[in-house]
């Protein structure tokens, strides 16, 4: 059965570091999403931040005040309308974990872009995340003003100011400013409201091949489980395109890396679908959008520590190619974004960069730099195809800085 508790939508939640997007989450999340198996749920919640929330409608009640998370509306005494179900990606906000940030990127519909309307805009990783939205092609966004309780009527205006010009021409520059309290619920029905609009679930083909963007890998059994009662691998991450059931085969890419005759190699890793999660319960079928778990045959081993996380599931024989090299065009930004800045200098040839394609982080040395494109060979492959869309990040000083865009070429 197909639960109508399924996400249909991801939406990231972006911004620096103690800006309260966790306690945004919080506040969304509602209380059904404690449903999830434990195990699932710890091992998601960990590192990708995970949370799915069903935005809903009081019959009795105008809009936008009629938007809220409960199930039931206590000044109306009515049970409210389902509206649809959404998976938040919570993004970590420190600065080191830009390339954590940009892997979720890859499988989000749209963000909240959250600044407090206690510091100065823009804080360092509010533009940060800003620019890498830009990059990844993420137009759908709502910006929360957040912990406007801590702060008085002339100090909020303030800021809201300094949001409009920080975000003029930029992606977000028609994006909606809406005022909220997180910590105190406070404004929460208008920042539905405003994620309903700007934020709707994308059209997508339910009868293409699945294609499953891989964010988060596996082992779920307790130590010392014998091999009799052993569970197989599982899988975390978004069904971008057609449906998936239990039973099914898929292929994942780019695979293992296998060791024969003193060379190694990649090859792409084949199983079946033995469980899927989503929306909290375990299910026969997903259909894309939102964020799932899915148990499968393999050999926990392999998917143990987030082993996989960065590959590409489908039907065998449907994915991309897997590629230790590729030639892409390059569109690089003037300036470093961040408080240390800094000019953009064009890529050379021998340098090491990272780069995000999807939800794979890889490091790769440039063979040859033109204007305008370059070649690389990556120190571990990719699944991905012609025309995807890459966030390049160089070595600056202590830490990789996002510098440009690419688009793989072949
Ligand atoms: P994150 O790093 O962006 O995920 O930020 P958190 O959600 O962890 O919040 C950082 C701190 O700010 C926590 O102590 C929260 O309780 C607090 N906080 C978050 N939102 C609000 C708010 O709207 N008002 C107030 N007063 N505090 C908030
Ligand atoms: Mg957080």
């Amino acid at each position: 059965m197909t639960s109508n508790k399924q996400p249909e939508v991801n939406i990231g939640l972006v911004g620096h570091v103690d800006h309260g997007k966790t306690t945004l989450v919080q506040a969304l999340s509602g209380e059904w999403t404690d449903q999830h198996s434990e195990e699932m749920k710890r091992g998601i919640s960990i590192r990708l931040g995970y949370a799915d929330a069903t935005f809903r409608r009081c019959p009795e009640e105008e809009e936008p005040e009629a938007f809220t998370v409960s199930e039931h509306c206590e000044e109306h005494d009515v049970d409210t309308d389902h509206l649809r179900t959404v998976s938040f990606v919570d993004a970590p906000g420190h600065e080191t974990l830009m390339a954590t940030m940009l892997s979720g990127a890859a499988i989000m519909d749209g963000a909240v872009l959250v600044v407090s309307a206690t510091e100065p805009v823009p804080q360092a990783q509010t533009e940060e995340h800003l620019s890498a939205l830009d990059i990844i092609g993420i137009d759908n966004i709502v910006i929360a003003q957040n912990k406007v309780d801590l702060v008085d009527e002339e100090r909020a205006k303030q800021n809201y100011e300094q949001i409009q010009e920080f975000v003029a021409g930029t992606v977000a520059e028609d994006a909606p400013v809406v005022p909220i309290s997180a910590q105190q619920e406070a404004n929460i029905d208008l920042l539905i409201d405003a994620i309903e609009r700007e934020i709707p679930t994308p059209e997508r083909d339910p009868n293409a091949d699945a294609r499953m963007m891989v964010a988060r890998s596996f082992d779920i059994n307790r130590p010392g489980t014998t091999w009799e009662d052993l569970l197989g691998g599982v899988l975390g991450g978004s069904l971008v395109e057609g449906k998936l059931e239990v039973e099914d085969e898929i292929e994942l890419r780019p695979g293992r890396e296998v060791e024969e005759g003193g060379k190694t190699e990649w090859r792409p890793v084949t199983t079946d679908v033995r469980s899927l999660q989503a929306g909290g319960d375990f299910v026969d079928e997903v259909t894309p959008g939102g964020l799932l778990g899915v148990g499968t045959g393999l050999d926990p081993s392999i998917t143990k520590g987030d082993a996989l996380a960065g590959q590409v599931a489908g039907p065998p024989g449907s994915l991309p190619p897997t590629r230790e090299q590729f030639t892409m065009d390059v569109d690089l930004l003037e300036r470093i974004v961040g408080d240390d800045g800094g000019e953009v200098e064009e890529i050379s040839t021998g340098e090491p960069l990272m780069l995000t394609i999807g939800t794979a982080t890889t490091v790769g040395s440039v063979t040859s730099a033109r204007d305008g494109e370059c070649e690389l060979a990556l120190k571990r492959p990719v699944c991905a195809e012609d025309g995807a869309k890459i966030a390049i990040n160089r070595r600056v000083g202590a830490r990789w800085r996002l510098i440009g865009v690419g688009t793989l070429r072949g």
